[in-house]
């Protein structure tokens, strides 16, 4: 409690998102208000814009392996999803009608392919295994001759699952279907190459890897055909129309460049705190159960059940001892309704009810972790304890 007083909290919802790095910050900062001019026009000022766009453009290419003119971008991580599906779901329907997904995947997918339903699309959603990874087989097995496009995301923002993309992506380049991956929660925190891996579309969003807000790119392969998402002008080689948000798009790139400095070391150093973290809980509170697989997850993600209890109590009683985690995703904190991956990997709605993400950053310390799981125990013990009359 003092610590919250002081203002010093521990943060662990690095998955809802990040703190924008000070040399991030710092890159956008001029661009605010020194050159501010719309990189559309001719005189100075505007080429310096369209400067910056060029290079960051270059800069996020290169840390995918993709050409200049496949990155688009967009207003985050949800407009790059519903634009890969929206547009392929458009542009292919002389081919087909038929996607296929999976149960897991963020609402974002989820919620634009329930629209796309009553749009007329026939959606496969995959099951995933106890531990949240999805069935390559089923996968083979749901494709079709009017299938278009398969989307699976790159890691889960839950359970931190991290799906076979390279075998999904040679899946589908072997039957000529498209292949979008949702890598919201891994690019920034895992080596990805879009062509060895054979992906068309990928989304992804600056503030997930310590950029700012409201600013995100869409990867679109040379093979994928895709209608324009805005209307208007001719930005973003007249699929995405208006004017660029050169600031948040040269944070983006700045993120991108610090995440990629040294990728591996940074990964290695968050495995370590996560796995800290996870013995930590195990041997301090009885009846927990780790959910996600053990060690193909992402670096900085943990994520527990703990029998009978309510995640939403834990993270109110956490909240008050300074320390931020959150019941799942974002998105469904403040809800009821137990999460779909919880659920999909096969969890009771109690069991699936009663979960707690926590999603580190290599700022957090072993000291934090060790408060952390202290708390945690203390917590259940004394709601378990209220519980039990005799
Ligand atoms: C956060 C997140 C999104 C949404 O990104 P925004 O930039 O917040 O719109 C989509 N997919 C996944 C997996 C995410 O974690």
């Amino acid at each position: 409690m003092d610590r919250k007083d002081n203002g010093e909290m521990i943060y662990l919802d690095n998955a809802a998102t990040t703190r924008t790095a000070p040399e991030v910050v710092e890159a956008m900062l001029p661009y605010f208000t020194e050159y501010y001019g719309n990189a559309g026009s001719i005189y100075g000022l505007g080429s310096e814009s369209k400067k910056a766009l060029l290079g960051a453009r270059e800069t996020i290419a290169g840390t995918l392996g993709a050409e200049t003119n496949e990155i688009y971008f967009t207003a985050g991580g949800s407009e790059s999803d519903n634009w890969a599906l929206k547009a392929v779901f458009e542009a292919w329907q002389d081919k087909g009608r038929h996607i296929i997904t999976s149960k897991i995947e963020h609402h974002a997918v989820l919620h634009t392919c329930e629209y796309l339903e009553k749009m007329g699309a026939q959606i496969t959603y995959l099951d995933v295994d106890a531990e949240g990874i999805v069935d390559l087989l089923q996968l083979e097995r749901a494709i079709r001759p009017d299938t278009v496009l398969i989307s699976v995301m790159a890691a889960n923002n839950e359970v931190g699952t991290i799906q076979p993309v390279k075998e999904i992506g040679a899946i589908a380049a072997a039957h000529g279907i498209l292949f979008h991956t949702d890598a919201v929660q891994a690019y920034g925190h895992l080596l990805i190459d879009v062509k060895e891996c054979h992906i068309d579309l990928l989304s992804a969003s600056a503030h997930k890897f310590n950029g700012p807000k409201g600013v995100g790119f869409l990867y679109i392969g040379q093979k994928a055909r895709i209608r324009p998402l805005i209307h208007g002008g001719q930005q973003e080689r007249g699929r995405r129309a208006g004017t660029e948000n050169v600031p948040g798009i040269v944070g983006m790139a700045a993120a991108a460049k610090r995440a990629y400095e040294n990728p591996e070391e940074r990964a290695k150093k968050e495995r370590l705190l996560r796995d800290y973290l996870i013995g930590r809980i195990e041997e301090l509170v009885p009846d927990v159960t780790l959910n996600g697989h053990r060690t193909r997850r992402l670096p900085n993600n943990v994520n527990f059940s703990f029998a009978g209890m309510e995640g939403e109590t834990i993270l109110i009683m956490l909240d008050m001892a300074g320390i931020c985690a959150s019941a799942g995703s974002a998105c469904t904190s403040g809800a009821t309704d137990p999460s779909h991956v919880l659920l999909a990997m096969g969890l009771s709605k109690e069991q699936a009810r009663g979960s707690v993400r926590f999603s580190l950053s290599e700022e957090n310390t072993i000291a934090e972790l060790d408060l952390v799981a202290e708390e945690l125990a203390r917590i259940v013990e004394r709601v378990r304890g209220l519980m039990k009359i005799c």
